[in-house]
């Protein structure tokens, strides 16, 4: 492992390594010790990286990438940024289909950091010719050479956490973590993770975080596929509408449900209390803390990890804009947004 003050030979160096950041004030009242996992210090900004770099790597080590092959996924979020980042230095070029409902900033952002970005229609179903699903699967079975990343549906995405999130946050702790909390998306963070967590420790307690309107929680504890838990929210990157198999639903203990908008006033409190500006999810899985701290569920001693798995900057026009706030009905008025400012 490298430290920070040699010289790196590119940016894919600084992969992982995290830091784990003390939480002095946001979750005072509680007994116990607070700690975040803070992947925005990795070079693309988000744990993405870690899955990209360790995907793209294994095929490599198994023969099915060489330079100038592609590499295609499905998301205009930070795995497709990560992806980018990745296929720049190591010379492959990074396909990505994404949503027309996709931001012109995200989709900029992208081509940018070198990606051929198809945009695809928002509203037809899943199994469209014409969806970002299907167009990815053709583009995969006609570019010889491709790589299809597929993180929902592809185990190398848990066992990147296991190998590098899990054990950087085992010694971080020096084994006394008892508490690991994180958003679930695809599963791989937390399910990677805590796969190697409870390897070192089986008592370590593991929860995962979904948002109302996913069906991660439900079929978590029926494993029955329920239509009905479906419905539109706003926080990205969290909960699913469908049972992704890069989750492992056994090493996760249980699972706490939060709403956006509590998710997205915790995310502005952490700025204010903690100085770290963190994204969406970092809200939700603080505003998760705060719930099972109200349950009384920590005592003196535990030692509590959360992972904040991006930076805020990529919300400007979402949860740091009073405007946006204002118009999901978050602020009762333009007034109050300004006063909650004042508040903190
Ligand atoms: N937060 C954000 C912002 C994300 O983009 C993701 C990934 N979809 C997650 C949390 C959840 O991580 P995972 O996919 O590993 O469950």
């Amino acid at each position: 492992m490298k430290n920070r003050n040699q010289v790196f030979d590119n940016v894919l160096d600084l992969v992982g390594n995290t830091p784990l950041v003390k939480l002095n004030k946001i979750a005072s009242k509680f007994k116990g010790n607070f700690y975040a996992k803070v992947e925005s210090f990795n070079p693309g900004h988000s744990s993405k990286d870690r899955i990209a770099l360790y995907i793209i790597e294994e095929a490599e080590k198994k023969g099915i990438l060489s330079p100038g092959d592609t590499i295609i996924e499905t998301t205009s979020g930070n795995t497709g940024f990560s992806i980018a980042m990745v296929s720049i230095i190591k010379g492959y070029d990074c396909v990505l289909a994404v949503s027309s409902k996709s931001s012109p900033d995200k989709i900029d952002m992208l081509k940018t950091m070198g990606a051929k970005v198809y945009v695809c229609p928002a509203h037809v179903s899943a199994d469209d010719p014409r969806s970002y699903y299907e167009v990815a699967k053709r583009l995969h079975s006609e570019i010889k050479g491709s790589v299809y990343i597929n993180q929902y549906f592809n185990q190398l995405n848990i066992d990147a956490h296991y190998k590098s999130t899990g054990p950087e946050i085992w010694e971080q702790t020096e084994g006394k973590i008892t508490h690991l909390l994180a958003c679930s998306g695809t599963g791989g963070t937390i399910s990677g993770t805590a796969k190697y967590l409870k390897e070192q420790n089986p008592d370590i307690q593991v929860i995962g975080v979904d948002a109302f309107g996913s069906v991660i929680k439900k079929y978590h504890e029926t494993r029955e596929f329920d239509e009905k838990e479906i419905y539109p929210y706003r926080i990205e990157g969290l909960g699913k509408n469908l049972i992704p198999t890069a989750t492992d639903f056994d090493v996760i203990d249980e699972f706490v449900k939060v709403t956006d908008e509590d998710s997205a006033h915790t995310a502005r409190l952490i700025a204010k209390t903690e100085g770290m500006f963190v994204g969406y999810t970092s809200g939700a899985v603080t505003q998760a803390l705060l719930q099972l701290g109200e349950e009384g569920r920590f005592k003196k001693g535990d030692n509590v990890v959360v992972i904040f798995p991006d930076h805020g900057a990529r919300y400007m026009s979402k949860v740091y804009s009073d405007k946006w706030m204002n118009e999901q009905g978050f602020f009762d008025s333009v007034n109050e947004a300004a006063a909650q400012n004042i508040q903190y």
